[in-house]
């Protein structure tokens, strides 16, 4: 056997095998469409490199050795990444103000003072606000996606939430235990990985992290002052399997059981460092001070994508953020550990813009927005859609491509992403052909049952 045969005949078992996973891991994961075209190519793709070692008067041509060439040139234009920048998060200037947020505003009571108050000084709002006002609301028994027992499991993890509140702050033990930042920082990142966080960053805290005015309860009003330096952003993974049915109940049973996950971790590392003489501060779901998704960022977690969540290089955005501001010793993770990759694919990929129901996202390229290049979701739009749903939505993230699960497949996928420009490019076309370009949403997990009243 010539040699330039024998290596057509390892490239052809070769993608041969890699389809044929690719076809078992879409089958788990009951893909149809992604099994059926993965059995396709696991069929054709190794044909032209089996054609030497079956037709003598092929093997003897030049035909061997011209698709040797071939192969090699596409794999090189994958491996060639000629503008691969590093992760350099822009600063915005500004800072935000946590009153404009639509967990703010939802909590207005019309005719309140502090309703009146706030549609004098934001007449923009009234109008949008008064729209998704109309609709049956969050958890509500008249939404689009009422779904009693999803729903009940939602509002207990809500509530349960809610009961942290009071342990997010305290005092702080007066001897101070010396532990130098890499120690601290090294024990801090083993003890939340072992409790099941995802992923874990430090950043240094800068104004714009911060809201300057806080929006939500009985602080409402009242300015916000960045006391710590550093700010430890925890991420925890969302189950696919609950997500992939979004908008529906098990979405936002799953949204309100991951901001519970991570707030209670985030609760118990500020009242370590506390207890270590460190003053800190938990940032948990409906008590922030400050933009998880900003701080995660600058922790080296990921990038902000089209969708206007975190991005994280496992997950995407299937992740829910807590943060601990502190001034303990600690050591600020790297950035440019992580190549800037997510935002250049979301330019090509729009598929959240397309399935989004509340039209909330953007398919231009990022713009100007508060002093930084960036997408900016129409909250408003968006909100109106959880308003009519009684969800949290979250089809954008059910869609988005780097959300896929955790396994080797997608794991692959993500890491070429990163890696390869061209193939930032492909993965696009290869994520539209296996899972369409606008995937319908799944059934909730058969274990959720229906309710009879
Ligand atoms: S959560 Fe739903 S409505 Fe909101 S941006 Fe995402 S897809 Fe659109
Ligand atoms: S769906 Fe596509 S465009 Fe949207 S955030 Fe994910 S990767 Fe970016």
């Amino acid at each position: 056997m010539y040699l330039t045969t024998l290596v057509n005949l390892i490239i052809a078992i070769v993608v041969f095998v890699i389809s044929i996973t690719a076809m078992i891991i879409s089958a788990y994961e009951k893909e149809t469409k992604a099994s059926i075209w993965s059995l396709i190519f696991a069929l054709s793709l190794p044909i032209p490199f089996l054609l030497p070692a079956f037709i003598p008067a092929v093997a003897g041509s030049v035909y061997p050795v011209s698709i040797i060439i071939i192969t090699s040139l596409v794999l090189l234009a994958f491996l060639y990444n000629p503008k691969q920048k590093k992760f350099a998060p822009v600063k915005p200037a500004m800072q935000h103000d946590e009153r404009e947020t639509m967990f703010s505003r939802r909590e207005l009571e019309p005719g309140s003072k502090r309703y009146q108050d706030y549609y004098t000084t934001h007449p923009e709002h009234h109008d949008p606000d008064k729209k998704w006002r109309q609709k049956p609301g969050l958890l509500n028994s008249d939404s689009l996606f009422y779904h009693p027992v999803s729903f009940a499991a939602a509002e207990a993890s809500f509530e349960t939430i809610g009961k942290l509140g009071p342990f997010i702050d305290g005092p702080v033990k007066k001897i101070q235990q010396k532990l130098s930042a890499k120690d601290l920082t090294h024990f801090i990142k083993k003890w939340m990985l072992k409790q099941g966080i995802a992923d874990i960053g430090v950043a240094e805290m800068q104004p714009y992290h911060y809201y300057h005015t806080k929006g939500r309860g009985s602080a409402y009003n009242q300015a916000i002052t960045p006391q710590h330096k550093y700010g430890v952003a925890l991420t925890v993974e969302m189950d696919e399997s609950m997500i992939n049915a979004a908008p529906k109940g098990s979405a936002v049973m799953e949204s309100a059981e991951k901001y519970l996950k991570s707030g209670v971790p985030a609760v118990q590392l500020a009242t370590f460092l506390r207890e270590m003489g460190y003053d800190a501060k938990a940032h948990i779901d409906g008590n922030y001070e400050l933009i998880c998704p900003l701080v995660a960022r600058d922790a080296a977690l990921g990038e902000i994508g089209r969708m206007g969540l975190l991005m994280t290089p496992g997950q995407g955005p299937r992740v829910r953020i807590a943060v601990v501001t502190t001034n303990a010793p600690l050591v600020l993770s790297k950035p440019a550990s992580i190549a800037y990759s997510m935002n250049e694919f979301c330019t090509y990929c729009k598929k959240c813009a397309a399935v989004c129901p509340g039209q909330a996202i953007s398919f231009d390229e990022r713009k100007m927005n508060d002093g930084i290049l960036r997408w900016k979701i129409n909250s408003e739009s968006c909100f109106t859609y959880w308003q009519t749903a009684g969800t949290d939505c979250g089809r954008c993230m059910a869609v988005c491509p780097y959300a896929h699960a955790n396994n080797l497949l997608h794991n692959a996928v993500r890491s070429g992403i990163r890696y390869s420009k061209l193939f930032r490019r492909v993965a696009v076309i290869l994520d539209d052909l296996f899972y369409g370009k606008r995937p319908v949403s799944k059934s909730m997990p058969n274990w959720i049952p229906q309710a009879k009243s």
